[in-house]
């Protein structure tokens, strides 16, 4: 990599110093304190040296894993230099006259697994959050010594996955500080290790979680992945759940994930299923896009969208994958998998984006799409989440069945991990497919066209061939079906999305309507899906609504739920083979 303007003034000044000295590394000292967490204000400074004449000091505009753009930058305040000058260069840089301490205060009262949030219960950051970068001659972050020092509030400790002592942490790669979480306050944590290896697990809020359940599931998910890539590429691992009553989603970083989940969603269990899974697939991508990984996802520029179109490779398959982990650790019983993977079947098949948006587009547009999706998404898109998982079911079973059950996706994935794991450099677009042909021995062109770049119906034999499974659909679910989503919003019932192929889109029902009566009787949120349900096929129904606050009403011929309750399950005519690729593939459950 080039030297930067900045490093190369450093070195100068330096040789000409004296010889005993070697050439200065820019380095960055963060402390980051917050005397105050009720004003869910961070404090942060940052000393400066190595620098030279000039540095430039920029905030990311997006967090790894995350799709968007978020603008870190937008929180700060009351940024000093101290002994220097500087101007802001844009949004989220700041041209900075050389070594100094800048300061500033950062405003964070978001709490999810990708902002900031400090409150009077913890505080929680990334890199990318909140600590600056220091850019190199082409705007990426510059080689440098990166350390982070934090303050807690009183009685509060640290979590984080970044090498240190006490509440110093280090690293020269401002990919891996950017990547880190840090969750400081009184969370408890309990520890489990796995070849050797120490795993930490640490819960910041409260609920109904059994917390020794999670570890002990957790540590079967962690040794049953380790078993399929042979090691673990890490010396250490934290995972960081986050339980309030409002929190959902999980973010996943290099050696450590964040996940967060509601209070009170443990208890049942599908709750609990849906959040063990959840864990899988956070823990996944220690391999599966933390290391496997398109080239434009590490090295990082976070100073705008960065597009591939392999999203689907890194979230589709580690979808598709969270599940089976589940199952071959003896975590999830094999037929709640089949179940989950039917559920998906039937929501993506009947979603008609589908037949609008491919895989790869999906990929490539996450950032103005799904990340940003409206409310006509489901009729012009697709999830490559959702539609990701369901190329890795016919992926899968196409290299089994060409294999003759001697080779998987597992294989893809350890060669994957082999050849572009990184540090090594990541894969170039379409060199994954590439080695999925490899591993498979045959061509796969007709499944990327169909269903990667294509827009095509997905036919499920080959698969079902594969491990003796059955697809029948629930003949009794005729459920009566208005083709529209719904939700009490400003305490009225509104219509928040409209079924391209529904009775509602042909009655000319739009988002943002306000339901007040089915056939002449008033209705509520509570009340409508029960209302929905009296209804019969074929009938004649109308809505009473608001339109931009005048009365209107619709007629509606009610329709059947197109998405009638899929049933996969293993057939009692399962041929040897196929009970040799079924054991393999779902683990011994
Ligand atoms: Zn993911």
């Amino acid at each position: 990599m080039a030297d930067e303007p900045a490093m190369t003034a450093g070195r100068r000044k330096s040789v000409a110093r004296a010889t005993k000295k070697k050439a200065t590394k820019p380095a960055l000292h963060y402390t980051v304190s917050m005397p105050d967490p009720a004003s869910h204000t961070f404090h942060v400074e940052i000393k400066l040296s190595g620098t030279g004449e000039f540095c430039v000091l920029a905030f990311p505009a997006w967090t790894p894993g995350s799709y968007k753009i978020r603008e870190f930058g937008k929180n700060v305040s009351g940024f000093k230099a101290k002994g220097a000058k500087f101007e802001m260069l844009d949004k989220q840089r700041y041209r900075i006259s050389g070594d100094c301490t800048v300061s500033f205060d950062y405003y964070a009262d978001e709490l999810s697994v990708r902002t900031p949030h400090l409150d009077d219960t913890h505080g929680f950051f990334l890199g990318t959050n909140l600590l600056p970068y220091l850019e190199d001659v082409n705007g990426l972050p510059a080689k440098a010594d990166y350390t982070v020092t934090i303050k807690p509030f009183k009685g509060w400790k640290v979590a984080t996955s970044l090498k240190g002592k006490g509440s110093t942490f280090h690293t020269d790669n401002y990919d891996v500080l950017g990547d880190t979480p840090f969750e400081v306050g009184t969370h408890s944590v309990k520890s489990f290790k796995v070849r050797g290896i120490r795993h930490d697990v640490a819960f910041y809020g409260y609920g109904n979680f059994d917390a020794d359940r999670i570890v002990t599931d957790t540590k079967k998910i962690v040794e049953t992945q380790a078993k399929n890539f042979g090691g673990l590429p890490y010396n250490y691992y934290l995972f960081i759940h986050h339980i309030t009553p409002d929190s959902g989603g999980g973010l996943e970083h290099l050696n450590s994930c964040v996940c967060a989940w509601p209070s009170w969603k443990f208890k049942k269990e599908e709750d609990y299923q849906r959040f063990i899974r959840l864990v899988s697939h956070e823990f996944f991508h220690v391999w599966n896009v933390k290391r496997i990984r398109p080239k434009i996802l590490g090295p990082f520029d976070y100073s705008k969208e960065q597009h591939t179109k392999a999203l689907w490779i890194m979230e589709g398959m580690t979808q598709y994958y969270e599940r089976l982990w589940c199952a071959r650790a003896g975590v999830t019983k094999p037929q709640m998998v089949l179940d989950s993977y039917a559920e998906t079947i039937d929501r993506e098949d009947n979603r008609p984006g589908r037949r609008v948006m491919s895989l790869e587009d999906s990929s490539w547009l996450a950032w103005t799409k799904l990340y940003l999706a409206d409310e006509n998404f489901m009729n012009t898109g697709v999830s490559y989440y959702s539609r990701g998982a369901q190329v890795g079911l016919l992926l899968d079973a196409k290299i089994r069945n060409a294999t003759g059950g001697k080779r998987s996706l597992d294989d893809v994935m350890r060669l994957a991990f082999k050849r572009w794991g990184w540090p090594k450099p990541g894969f170039a677009e379409g060199e994954w497919e590439k080695l999925a042909e490899e591993v498979a021995g045959v061509k796969l062109t007709a499944l990327w066209r169909d269903h990667v770049r294509g827009t095509k119906e997905m036919h499920y034999d080959e698969f079902l061939d594969c491990y003796g499974l059955e697809l029948t659909r629930d003949k009794q679910g005729n459920e009566p079906w208005l083709g529209i989503n719904t939700d009490e919003r400003n305490g009225a019932l509104q219509v928040i999305g409209v079924h391209a192929d529904g009775p509602g889109r042909k009655a000319g029902l739009q988002p943002r309507d306000e339901i007040l009566a089915i056939d002449g009787n008033k209705v509520s949120g509570k009340s409508f899906s029960d209302r929905v349900s009296d209804l019969k096929p074929g009938a004649q129904c109308t809505l009473t609504l608001f339109r931009r606050e005048r009365l209107v009403s619709a007629q509606l011929k009610v329709a059947t739920q197109p998405a009638g309750k899929l049933k996969l399950q293993v057939s009692k005519k399962q041929t040897p083979q196929q009970k040799r690729n079924f054991r393999k593939w779902m683990g011994p459950g």
